[in-house]
């Protein structure tokens, strides 16, 4: 069995607390190797480490700083296939999904890589009588980022990239799930050329996120997880003066018009609702066909899809999705498919009793349908997270619309039509993050940015794009004059344009 270290200083440091998490084999249920739970001191640790490597990395021009980037491109593109499968290994999810996961990520560090041009300041000549005005952006010092287990390694380089590029030390503190890729990308950084300390991985639980949120030294905090916790952390973190910027869950619907393709919108719900087993942030969870007919038409198409779903081992390029992540999170969500039975729901398809044969310990199950589900059940309202597709049926467009708005959570939503008029109509009204028009997963490239509304997102940045060189810098603004300028003597009034 092996064992998951932390990443501290430039090298793999063992854990000490005597706190251990499992890490699964989602396809055989084994475990297969076991996280160190950092302590407070092991946060210290890492946190004292980036605040002394910090300063130096800050003064290396951004350019230097951006090639470090590049060259993490070429190694992690010479290991993307072993980091691939170390990833689905530990996830679960597909060897083709994962390559997906990495290569997502890669996009942010290669936008990052364009930090010499991002942070560029204004400037302005002659402000005022012999007085020029410039602004520039400086980095914030030590920030942190917590992460999901859903995407191991995206998001962390959603995270760290941008960090590193502005000039900060990052620490990550990654799934306890799934640290493996994390692990190996940190690494990787170093071999590109980063200086030790710059880059710190802390593996944990609540422990090692209050220590970051707790410590002075820490000024900037990135969470991405479910709802709950990204409240908890915002709230902590602006309690004790940190910038903060966290995501959290999604209930992501699809509109579909009776004008729809309904064999394009089909394929898209299929793809959509149960690639990565459900367990994507942008997952739709919730069709909403518009009329009885559209009802009839999208359901006539969609339940037998799901009933040939291919549920595989992570390794089989033939799979559609592999295992859940965990135990606990598979009975979870086969609670929440007894739930919505209990609440009145019809369950067209029921997947719960899936079997892989040769992996009966596995966290396999199938794709899960529901019909006739309403906006007060518990399966509607919240977030389930795993391959299972709510229906529910809108009388006309302007109820469908209002469902998506009025849904807590706003990460994003879809249309299906062939009406350009709707289409428009629904992105500029509907309130939610990130739209999609005949898209079912409207994921923005690296250059815009992301992040949901409402209880998806809590903070004021998203994540990459500009906005993430705003979250990793603050301002200043120098207002400068040079003796040999216009002497205008003393001033006691506020100085003016007029
Ligand atoms: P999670 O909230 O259980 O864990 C996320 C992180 O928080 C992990 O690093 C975990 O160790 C840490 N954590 C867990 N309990 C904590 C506590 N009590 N205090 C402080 N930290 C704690 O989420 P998950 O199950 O790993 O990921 C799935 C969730 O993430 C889903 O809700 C999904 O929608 C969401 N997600 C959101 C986005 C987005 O951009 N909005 C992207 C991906 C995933």
């Amino acid at each position: 069995m092996s064992d998951i270290a932390h990443f501290i200083d430039g090298r793999r440091v063992p854990g000490r607390s005597g706190r251990y998490g499992d890490i699964f084999n989602p396809a055989t249920g084994a475990v297969v190797a076991q996280v160190p739970l950092a302590s407070r001191d092991k946060v210290r640790e890492a946190v004292e480490s980036a605040r002394h490597a910090q300063p130096a990395w800050a003064a290396v021009n951004p350019q230097r700083r951006a090639r470090v980037l590049l060259k993490f491109l070429e190694l992690v593109g010479r290991e993307h296939e072993s980091l691939a499968k170390l990833l689905s290994s530990e996830h679960g999810k597909t060897i083709a999904d994962a390559r997906g996961d990495i290569q997502r990520g890669l996009e942010v560090v290669e936008f990052s890589a364009g930090a010499p041009y991002l942070l560029k300041g204004a400037y302005t000549d002659a402000a005022g009588p012999g007085i020029d005005l410039y602004s520039m952006r400086q980095p914030l010092g030590v920030a942190a980022g917590v992460t999901p287990f859903n995407f191991p390694a995206m998001i962390p380089m959603w995270m760290f990239a941008p960090a590193i590029a502005c000039g900060d030390a990052f620490i990550l503190k990654p799934s306890e799930h799934d640290p493996g890729v994390p692990l190996r990308l940190a690494e990787l950084m170093m071999e590109a050329g980063l200086p030790a300390g710059v880059l710190n991985v802390v593996n944990g639980d609540r422990e090692a996120v209050d220590a970051l949120l707790d410590d002075a030294d820490v000024k900037a905090i990135a969470f991405v997880g479910s709802s709950q916790i990204a409240e908890y952390v915002y709230a902590r973190a602006c309690a004790s003066g940190k910038r903060a910027q966290c995501f959290g869950a999604a209930k992501n619907h699809m509109v579909v018009m009776p004008d729809a393709d309904m064999d394009h919108a089909v394929d898209a719900l299929i793809g959509a609702g149960y690639g990565s087993a459900g367990e994507r942030c942008m997952a739709i969870s919730v069709a909403v066909p518009v009329g009885k007919e559209a009802a009839q038409a999208l359901l006539a198409r969609l339940v037998p899809r799901v009933e040939s779903l291919k549920i595989g081992l992570p390794a089989d390029a033939s799979a559609d999705f592999g295992p859940l992540v965990t135990r606990t999170h598979l009975d979870r969500v086969k609670n929440y498919v007894a739930l919505g039975v209990e609440e009145g729901a019809k369950l067209l398809v029921d997947g719960r009793g899936f079997r892989m044969q040769g992996y009966e310990d596995g966290f396999f199950m199938g794709g899960c349908l529901f019909d006739d589900v309403t906006p007060q059940m518990r399966i509607y309202r919240e977030e389930i997270f795993g391959p299972v597709l709510s229906v529910l049926r809108a009388r006309d467009y302007e109820e469908a619309l209002a469902l998506v708005s009025a849904h807590e959570y706003g990460n994003g939503a879809a249309i299906f039509t062939r009406d350009g008029g709707a289409a428009r109509d629904f992105a500029t009204r509907a309130q939610a993050g990130m739209i999609g028009v005949n898209v079912p997963i409207p994921t923005p490239l690296a250059y815009y940015t992301f992040g949901g509304w409402k209880r998806s997102a809590f903070g004021d940045l998203n994540q990459h794009g500009e906005d993430a060189f705003r979250f990793y810098t603050k301002t200043k603004t120098v207002t400068s004059r040079w003796p040999g300028g216009v002497r205008e003597g003393a001033s006691f009034v506020m100085p003016t344009m007029s």
